[in-house]
């Protein structure tokens, strides 16, 4: 560039004494170099005016203008970068069609949203599976569309480790499993994939157990009542009929227990009981528990005791958080020595209300702990022979605690006792009341 300013500069200079020189023949070399200047000066405005109308639009033709000299060689840079910028366009354009196809390939729903959820791109299938439109739904927020507060919930939350089960706000009847990843700068990647056949195959294991549990009920409960009698006359069977009579009868009971918690899970499985629109007093049902937890405790004489701070209510259905609270209470009785301590309390803070269960108990060894909320699952499968478990209880205070947006935490040390927490987010805790007495 430096050769080519130096010789454009030559040649100005070169024309100037030219013209000058003309002048000077001719015997007004001032007007001769004036000349020179505004040929000089005209020739420079008519490339800067080619070079506008270029740029203007330099896709219009595939050649740049031809010029002499500096301004050439300028029209002829300018062109070079021109095409190297529009062949990498085209490089990136063509990757990112391709990108686009290979997403709307996909079966599950993609779609991009910026950290505020305002939404920028999804393929075919989020089309398909939420029902977005391209020409009304661009830049919208997605939980105007997802309009679930479950989904607004997950979306805010931040935490995305577990996915999101929802039915598809298009397509009732489609189950969805959204999934969120967080990239670039708070932006939101969310995947929606189609579990209705899984779901669906869920919803017939929990029928079926629902409906076998129920069918069994009946005959159960006539065996059960003619064992009940004949316990009852015990004295006028023969003697080697009574342990048999005795142990059939436990065990019927047992049945009943386990078909009784196997139809409640079901239930509380299939979200069948209202839990939205009632409050549960906390206090009440936590003294109703206590008092008849001391009775399950009888000679082992536990010292059972509740405390409150806070008296907030429950947003939700109190049989299902009756069976659930139970079942933490009745465990802690049964897996505590005798004369040990279990201490119920229920508080809550600005993210929300807490009940624990704690207890001075066997204690449950660090590997069982994540297992334990899972369906027969037994810390110690010899030590529910003593305590006549069903080992759904944990199961069913999951899934109540499932239904009430809530999660459970279980601490524990083998040999010092355990503490079991239920969650609740603020949002289900309702003000008023009583004090425990
Ligand atoms: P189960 O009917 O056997 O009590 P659960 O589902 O209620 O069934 O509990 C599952 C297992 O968790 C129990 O078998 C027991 O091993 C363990 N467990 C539950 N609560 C306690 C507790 N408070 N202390 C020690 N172990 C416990």
């Amino acid at each position: 560039m430096q050769t080519i300013w130096s010789r454009h500069l030559r040649y100005t200079l070169a024309g100037l004494v030219v013209a000058t020189l003309v002048g000077l023949y001719l015997g007004y070399p001032v007007y001769g170099f004036a000349a020179g200047l505004g040929v000089y000066l005209l020739w420079t405005l008519n490339q800067t005016r080619r070079l506008a109308h270029w740029l203007a639009d330099p896709y219009a033709t595939n050649e740049a203008p031809q010029s002499l000299g500096l301004w050439g060689e300028l029209f002829e840079k300018l062109h070079k970068l021109n095409q190297n910028h529009r062949l990498s366009q085209d490089r990136l354009r063509a990757r990112i069609d391709r990108i686009q196809e290979s997403t709307n390939a996909m079966h599950d729903g993609v779609v991009m949203t910026n950290a505020r959820g305002a939404m920028e791109w999804w393929n075919g299938s989020a089309e398909h599976l939420l029902g977005f439109r391209q020409s009304t739904d661009q830049g919208q927020y997605i939980y105007n569309l997802i309009r679930t507060p479950a989904f607004r919930s997950y979306f805010d939350a931040k935490n995305y480790h577990e996915p999101l089960e929802l039915p598809s706000p298009a397509k009732p009847h489609i189950h969805l499993q959204i999934q969120i990843s967080l990239f670039g700068d708070d932006d939101r990647l969310i995947m929606a994939k189609d579990v209705s056949r899984l779901h669906q195959l869920e919803k017939m294991r929990r029928d079926f157990v629902g409906n076998v549990s129920h069918e069994m009920r009946t005959p159960l409960t006539v065996i059960s009542g003619y064992l009940e009698t004949l316990v009852d006359n015990a004295d006028e069977l023969p003697a080697k009929w009574r342990r048999a009579v005795n142990t059939m009868a436990t065990q019927s009971f047992r049945m009943e227990a386990l078909i009784t918690d196997l139809i409640l899970l079901s239930r509380i499985e299939a979200g069948e009981q209202e839990i939205n629109d009632t409050t549960t007093d906390v206090n009440r049902l936590i003294q109703q528990i206590c008092q008849d937890a001391r009775t399950l405790s009888e000679e082992k004489q536990h010292e059972i005791t509740f405390t409150s701070t806070g008296g907030h209510r429950l947003k939700g259905d109190e049989k299902q958080l009756r069976s659930a609270f139970s079942n933490l209470v009745f465990n802690a009785v049964k897996y505590t020595p005798a004369q040990g301590r279990v201490s119920v309390s229920w508080f809550s803070n600005h993210e929300g209300g807490y009940l624990s269960v704690k207890d001075t108990g066997a204690g449950i060894e660090e590997v069982h702990i994540p297992r334990l909320t899972e369906r027969f699952y037994r810390a110690d499968p010899s030590r529910h022979k003593d305590t006549g478990g069903t080992g759904l209880g944990l199961a069913i205070v999951k899934h109540v605690l499932i239904n009430h947006d809530g999660n459970l935490e279980i601490l524990s040390r083998f040999g010092e006792g355990s503490e079991f927490i239920c969650h609740f987010p603020a949002d289900r805790l309702a003000a008023g009341s009583a004090e425990p007495s």
